[in-house]
Formats: structure tokens, sequence, C-alpha cells
């Protein structure tokens, strides 16, 4: 099945993203910043007890849910950033809580025979792929979704069982 790579570290590297994007909804959607927020919520972002970043929020838009992932609720959310300045890993990035918000579809359905999505085609540094893909944690790629992958050497080391109490 092939499906999205986005390349965090690539991504980082990047002052703009001038990505082109083919969702039909709005003409100015990058839906780069929807997946990277996305991927920093699955991938990077360390599911706190006490979630600093949901309690700084003054409407309620951040949610942590009983998955221990985060999701924002795009129509509570004014992009006032408290969420952003409260995380202290740095997880929220400012520039990935626009105002008007972005989507990203996976051009699921709209893409015919071989070709490809617009993104691959304007992002110049390697920030994302669409292939038959594997999730492979030894070079750092790491399955957020069905339709995502995620490459990034920032992860944090995810303990896989509860330590044990002393
Ligand atoms: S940017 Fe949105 S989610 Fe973050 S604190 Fe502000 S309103 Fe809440
Ligand atoms: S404060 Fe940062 S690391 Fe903690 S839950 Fe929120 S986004 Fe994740």
């Amino acid at each position: 099945m092939k499906r999205l790579l986005i390349d965090l570290d690539a991504c980082s590297q990047c002052d703009e993203c001038g990505m082109l994007c083919s969702y039909t909804q709005h003409h100015y959607n990058n839906g780069i910043t929807n997946l990277r927020e996305f991927a920093h919520f699955a991938i990077v972002c360390r599911r706190c007890d006490d979630a600093p970043c949901v309690a700084s929020c003054p409407w309620e838009a951040l949610e942590m849910q009983e998955t221990k992932m985060l999701k924002r609720y795009m129509m509570r959310c004014t992009s006032c950033k408290s969420c952003s300045r409260a995380c202290p890993f740095g997880v929220i990035y400012p520039e990935t809580i626009p105002f008007v918000i972005s989507r990203c579809d996976f051009c699921l359905g709209r893409l015919r025979g071989d070709e490809l999505p617009i993104c691959l085609q304007s992002c110049a540094h390697g920030g994302i792929k669409y292939a038959d893909l594997e999730e492979n944690e030894e070079e750092s790629v790491f399955k957020a979704s069905d339709y995502l992958l995620v490459k990034t050497d920032y992860k944090w080391d995810r303990v896989k069982e509860p330590p044990k109490k002393r």
C-alpha cells in the first residue's frame, strides 16, 4: 500500500514552506502544516500526564484522548499559540497552528495511475515521499496512521513497559 512519508528533520531545515497542495476545499491550503502537527502529536509528543499544553488553552481546544494522543479542535482554536509556549518539549510549532487551518486528505481517490501528489513535486528539500513504505524503527521511520509514516531522529525513547516501582 502506498503511503506518504514526512521527514520532519528535512522539514525543520526549511524556513518557509512553499509546498503546493491539491486539496480542493480552500485555495491557500498547505496540507503539510496539518501533517506536521499530526506527526508531532503521534511521534514526538511525550504524552505528559499533566499536559501543560491542554491546561494552557483558554478555549478547551486541545484534548488528551484516551489513546494518549493529543487532538486539537480546529473550530475552537483561535491560534493564540499558548499551547506552543506551554509545552516544555517544543512539540507544538507555532507555524503549524495557523488561524485558517489546512487539511491533508492524502490525495485519496484523486490520483490516477502513477500520478504523484503535487506536494512531492513542489518540495525542494525531500520532506515528503510517496511509495510502498513500511515502518522501520532502525531507520527512524514510524507509523503515525494507516496512510502516514514519519521519519525523525528527534524521537524520544518510548518506554515499552512501565518502570518498576522502587
Ligand atoms: S493555539 Fe489553539 S489549541 Fe493552542 S492554546 Fe491557543 S486556542 Fe488553544
Ligand atoms: S506539553 Fe508537550 S509533550 Fe506534554 S502533552 Fe503537551 S504537547 Fe505533548
